[in-house]
């Protein structure tokens, strides 16, 4: 799919793609909102030249200025979506604003041996045979994914971002696909910027990882929380628009429900580490990379299963298998 041009979605909105170094997904939705002369950038890209170029275009070729940003603001800590905010801050003087649980947790994000070194231990915590470790968990950090500065303005659930003019974002921390993830409502309108919460056609990955808890938990009750607010118009992050955001969120919702029953299934008809319930959970083939984000996301869902009481784990000489 190539990516789209920069455009108007009315309200003083518009979007503008910016691309990525990766085949999926190939861009990262932009958005610039437009109020009382000034302008609040939703997420920017990670930090290479044809994302920067995409997004010098898109303001020329939307009749908007770059010097009128005030705010850049991030819907999580991930590269596709921070990756460039160094670069922009510095560029337009303007304000860095992400959720407050990204400031601890950007250290982690600048530190790529440690988080290896984290994988490494996951991988023999939970059933990687030796021969795929290395390959499995090998955490390069590309040049466009430079170590991040701190955001400069933190922002938590249920507080709003000023826009001038009597317009403001209501901020809604949804965990799950990362721990400072945020959704952003429009009061104007009443469109919900979702980030990665809620894509068209995909779900995001939900990774497991040793200190956050019950990761799937946390994402499931910030998909519920979707459908609680009845949101309806969805600006996403990566794809194409979406009509109906709760309806998103019931079919996301309904995705985990039959994944979690499904593996709860394995493990009922035999012991079973993660790494082997992923190896049938999902198809074959998987590259390095996706059997990684694969098997975090099988633990995800395991131990959220184990943590509800709905499946059982024996703890040998530090190796976990899962039993129902
Ligand atoms: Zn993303």
């Amino acid at each position: 799919m190539s990516i789209p041009p920069p455009q108007s979605l009315g309200n003083g909105i518009h979007l503008i793609p910016a691309s990525l170094p990766f085949k999926s997904p190939a861009w990262v939705n932009t958005y610039a909102v437009e109020s009382n002369g000034g302008i609040l950038l939703i997420d920017c890209g990670t930090d290479w030249e044809p994302g920067r170029q995409a997004i010098r275009q898109g303001f020329a070729d939307l009749g908007l200025e770059e010097s009128a940003v005030h705010t850049l603001l991030v819907s999580h800590l991930h590269p596709d979506h921070v990756g460039m905010s160094g670069r922009l801050v510095d560029e337009w003087g303007c304000r860095f604003v992400m959720h407050s649980r990204a400031a601890k947790l950007i250290g982690r994000y600048n530190d790529s041996p440690g988080y290896r070194d984290r994988l490494v231990q996951i991988a023999s915590v939970h059933g990687i045979p030796e021969s795929v470790t290395e390959a499995t968990t090998r955490v390069d950090r590309p040049e466009y994914m430079p170590l991040l500065e701190p955001p400069d303005h933190l922002v938590d659930d249920g507080d709003t971002v000023d826009l001038g003019d009597g317009r403001s974002l209501e901020v809604l921390h949804t965990p799950g696909h990362e721990p400072a993830h945020i959704c952003l409502r429009d009061s104007r309108t009443g469109i919900l910027f979702s980030g990665d919460h809620i894509l068209p056609r995909i779900s995001p990955v939900i990774m497991y990882d040793f200190d956050l808890g019950d990761v799937l938990g946390d994402y499931l009750g910030s998909l519920q929380r979707l459908i609680a607010l009845e949101v309806g118009i969805t600006y996403p992050a990566h794809g194409t628009l979406i009509d109906q955001g709760d309806e998103r969120a019931r079919q996301i919702l309904l995705h985990h429900d039959r994944r979690l029953l499904d593996m709860a299934e394995l493990v009922r008809e035999a012991d079973m580490t993660a790494w082997e319930v992923m190896l049938k959970s999902f198809r074959p083939n998987l590259d390095p990379l996706q059997s990684r984000l694969a098997f975090l996301e099988t633990i995800s869902h395991l131990e959220h299963l184990r943590l509800g009481g709905r499946i059982r784990v024996e703890n040998q000489d530090g190796k976990v298998t899962y039993r129902g």
